[in-house]
């Protein structure tokens, strides 16, 4: 079985203009660590260029928090991979619940956006998670599975392991309320053995990360589950001091 390397990831959202970058990552590179899990922060599309600048002698990866699928085009407001890559970019988040939420992202656009990503050579952070009503109505399972099948159906089950996926219960984004790490590992247990039903290879190396309320107090336990190899973290990722604590709680 590969040794699957443990990922944290920093989902800035609309926070922290060019300058809080900056400040943010000259206090933060420092605490990085110099090995062991693989750190990446996803700033504002306009903070890209000073973060790869910045990140550029340590080992932290910056990637985008969402990528239009075609290469360019008349579609006003978008960015694409090819504009991402020049910049030295390594990756981008899709599919966060708050783009299907507020921005109509859905399965049929992230079905194009998945491959696109890869064929470009960025690393897709794609992020799948039920709401509350629909736990509650005991949905959980259905839509996972609708939203991994849907989402990866055009990728070759020889790069799926290519793509890292994020876990991110809708009902616990921002809102304090986090996953149980039992509630963790039995919704990314479910999601790995979705892959493994197309790829058992791709099962045992792909990455899946548990997002949703992820702080320096709760990150260890959640991500020594056995199935969760890591955290997307939103909220408790501004702050320099509680992200490094969150990446340690990883290593
Ligand atoms: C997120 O935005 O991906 C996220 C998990 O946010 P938070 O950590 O604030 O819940």
């Amino acid at each position: 079985m590969p040794d699957r390397v443990p990922l944290v990831a920093a989902n800035w959202k609309m926070h922290k203009t060019i300058e809080e970058s900056e400040r943010f990552l000259a206090e933060f590179l420092p605490k990085a660590p110099a090995s062991g899990p693989e750190v990446v922060v996803c700033p504002p599309f306009l903070s890209l260029k000073t973060a790869v600048e910045h990140c550029a002698q340590s080992r932290v990866r910056v990637a985008a928090q969402n990528m239009h699928e075609e290469a360019e085009g008349a579609f006003t407001g978008e960015v694409s991979a090819p504009m991402l890559l020049e910049l030295g970019v390594d990756g981008v988040i899709l599919g966060h619940s708050e783009r299907r939420q507020h921005f109509g992202e859905s399965d049929g656009a992230l079905c194009r956006k998945v491959p696109a990503a890869l064929s470009s050579g960025l690393e897709p952070i794609l992020c799948v998670g039920e709401n509350e009503s629909q736990r509650d109505s005991d949905e959980t399972e259905g839509i996972l599975t609708r939203q991994i099948e849907a989402d990866l159906a055009n990728v070759a089950d020889d790069r799926l392991s290519d793509v890292v996926i994020a876990y991110e219960p809708v009902w616990a984004i921002g809102t304090g309320r986090t996953a149980t790490p039992e509630q963790a590992q039995e919704a990314i247990a479910l999601i790995r053995g979705l892959i493994e039903g197309r790829s058992g290879e791709a099962a045992a190396a792909i990455r899946i990360l548990y997002g949703g309320s992820v702080k320096p107090d709760n990150a260890a336990e959640l991500i020594s589950q056995p199935d969760v190899d890591g955290a997307l973290v939103g909220g408790a990722s501004l702050d320099p001091a509680d992200f490094a604590a969150i990446v340690d709680a990883a290593s």
